[in-house]
């Protein structure tokens, strides 16, 4: 198969950047290809059936405003009007994000986001290639190999189209651009890692506890947090070390995590009834900032969202950072005939802006899981907001 046309691009990864850059192409007349190493989200459970949600900040808001999809999306979101803290011992303390409901941050379902992305890209005339995993890319002689998982069968494509890596933060493509012409990539990892847990719906189906709020349990050098879903659910996510005491490495089984907890977070641990499961059957996942000195390779190719510049989830900006590059992405590409150029306005554009986000980031994980629990940064936020 041969992919040509000079109004024609090819984007690999058809997660949250892939999919809503797909809708804002299609829509300035691109024709747009995607391959997604997955299956069809629309048709195929795509990940565990426990829910994993995100922060939807006002950048993030903005630049799905700007794709006409924001008001499909924000139907499903649920409001956080700020962080409500959980002391050690006490009750817990609702810290708004702003004055009032006007300055609020929003709860949104990765995989319905996904899904809606995905559907709206496919009406604005995307077209989708599901369990195709780019594996290489031989950029002289134009052509990538996928690979099926299913049954590992390879598939080999002729493009003749700049490609687009949308593929996350082990981005294939990115591997492939680098090794024909180095990057300059560094991974910092983080000491810390993290899993994901969740809190059901009372028996009302409604929440167990305040629903639109981010749930922060600070414990110093660690911290557990829960954002509500749509469906009554909390996504709880515990942040960990990596080595000392405690940590992923001697808190290993469900029993060890439940002693945590009841030590910690003791007030959560009631509402978590698959804690012990859900901490055996899912390892800790990793948590690092990826940094590069290009993100592009002449027309042949360019890196968006988290292939370019993978970042900590504290500031909760990774998928509001990656919206941001999707629109600038479809500006420069109508303001530049050249797609080199357009590429490289891209690049100098959002470079700046992403690395000052990934080290907001590294910084709000200090404020997350030890300021917030400080009387005197408390005090201190007070002052600065009077
Ligand atoms: P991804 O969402 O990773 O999508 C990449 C897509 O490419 C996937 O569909 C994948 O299947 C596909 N793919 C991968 N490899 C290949 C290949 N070789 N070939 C073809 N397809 C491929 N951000 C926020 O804004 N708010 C938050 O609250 C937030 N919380 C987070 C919490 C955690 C624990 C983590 C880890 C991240 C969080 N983030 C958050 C960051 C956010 O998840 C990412 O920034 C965002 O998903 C980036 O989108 P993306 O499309 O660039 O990459």
């Amino acid at each position: 198969m041969t992919i040509s046309s000079p109004r024609s691009l090819t984007i690999i990864g058809a997660g949250l950047a892939g999919s809503l850059l797909a809708i804002l192409l299609s829509r300035q007349g691109w024709r747009i290809t995607l391959y997604e190493r997955r299956g069809d989200p629309r048709i195929a459970d795509y990940e565990s059936g426990r829910s994993i949600n995100l922060a939807l900040a006002e950048r993030g808001r903005n630049a799905l405003r700007q794709a006409g999809v924001e008001d499909a999306v924000m139907a499903k979101a649920v409001m956080m009007r700020g962080r409500m803290v959980h002391p050690r011992s006490g009750e817990p303390e609702l810290q708004r994000y702003g004055r009032d409901d006007s300055e609020v941050i929003w709860s949104v379902h990765r995989k319905d986001l996904n899904t809606t992305l995905l559907q709206l890209a496919e009406e604005a005339g995307a077209r989708f290639h599901f369990h195709r995993r780019l594996h290489t890319v031989d950029f002289d002689a134009g052509y990538a190999r996928f690979i099926d998982d299913r049954d590992d069968q390879a598939h080999d494509i002729h493009f003749t189209t700049p490609l687009i890596g949308a593929d996350g933060a082990g981005s294939a493509l990115r591997a492939a651009m680098n090794r024909k012409s180095p990057l300059g990539e560094r991974i910092e990892f983080l000491d810390h890692s993290y899993k994901e847990l969740e809190i059901p719906p009372g028996a009302d189906g409604g929440f167990l506890i305040e629903g639109n709020a981010l749930h922060i349990w600070p414990r110093g050098k660690y911290m557990c947090i829960a954002l509500p879903n749509d469906e009554g659910t909390f996504t709880v996510t515990l942040f960990l070390p990596n080595q000392g005491e405690p940590s992923f490495a001697n808190v290993r089984t469900g029993a060890e995590a439940e002693a945590l907890f009841q030590r910690e977070f003791a007030d959560a641990l009631p509402l978590i009834p698959n804690l012990r499961s859900d901490w055996e059957q899912h390892p800790p996942g990793l948590l690092g900032t990826l940094y590069l000195d290009r993100w592009h390779q002449g027309s042949k190719a360019v890196l968006v969202g988290d292939a370019a510049h993978a970042m900590v989830p504290f500031h909760g900006q990774g998928m509001n950072c990656a919206f941001e590059d999707c629109v600038v992405l479809a500006r420069t590409l109508a303001e530049h005939e050249d797609t080199a150029q357009a590429f490289a306005a891209f690049e100098r554009e959002r470079q700046p802006n992403a690395a000052a986000i990934q080290q907001m980031a590294l910084d709000n994980y200090l404020e997350m899981r030890d300021h917030v629990a400080d009387p005197a940064f408390l005090l201190q936020r007070e002052l600065e907001h009077a």
